[in-house]
């Protein structure tokens, strides 16, 4: 009996009695919809006026649904509450659009670091394990830990639009660019909200010689004002 309670499946946001997400949670997932065809922040034009006026360092950001409802819950219980399982949990769910980037472009797949000190107090890097179970449940090679996160710098969630992209100039470095130049990346965060952190890693991966960057988040939180 313990056992079979220590190894039933839970939800991945409510903890109730499920594989995955439960149907209540399942339904509150919000589809991205229209989107911006290079950042995915949702709009009816083709591509946003951000990207008119600035285009981010990345070929594309991809993303299966918007930020909220139960996904959201789940998110924050992986990254703050220590259930690493979720990672796992909800592997499945995006694990073909990451299939489908990564085979398309014969990328490697590098998830965005954690500085080393907030991973020490955290425990865990969530990106990496979203990046680990997303890439075992799509059956492609597993990540590659290639970028470093330099500074420690406050958290991006904290931080309005414009300071989120000084906060992170020169916060990440390549850790073996042989292994670079030449490939297609494809870039795994949580949530993305106004494409910094990606852009931060895009970068030096350019400099290094990458052919294309792509990132892939579970969500795309909108930056647009209000
Ligand atoms: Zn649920
Ligand atoms: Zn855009």
């Amino acid at each position: 009996m313990l056992l079979d309670w220590l190894f039933s499946p839970q939800c991945a946001a409510c903890s109730s009695r499920a594989t995955t997400l439960c149907e209540p949670c399942a339904a509150s997932l919000l589809e991205l919809g229209a989107a911006c065809s290079r950042c995915a922040e949702p709009t009816d034009s083709a591509i946003c006026r951000r990207c008119t006026r600035e285009p981010l360092p990345l070929d594309r950001i991809l993303a299966p649904w918007r930020f909220g409802g139960q996904l959201a819950s789940a998110i924050r219980r992986l990254k703050f509450a220590n259930a690493t399982h979720i990672a796992r949990d909800l592997a499945p769910l995006w694990a073909p659009l990451l299939a489908a980037v990564v085979g398309v472009n014969d990328a490697i797949v590098v998830p965005v670091p954690l500085h080393w000190r907030r991973r020490w107090v955290r425990g865990y890097d969530h990106a990496w394990l979203l990046a680990l179970h997303g890439c075992a449940a799509a059956g492609i090679a597993p990540p590659r830990n290639l970028l470093r996160r330099i500074r420690g710098a406050p958290p991006q969630s904290t931080l309005p639009a414009a300071a989120r992209r000084d906060n992170l100039l020169g916060a990440f470095s390549v850790r073996d660019p042989r292994l670079i130049a030449g490939r297609a990346i494809v870039l795994v965060d949580d949530v993305v909200t106004t494409g910094s952190t990606l852009a931060a890693c895009a970068r030096p991966l350019r400099a290094a010689g990458a052919t294309a960057v792509f990132g892939v988040a579970l969500a795309r939180a909108s930056s647009a004002p209000g």
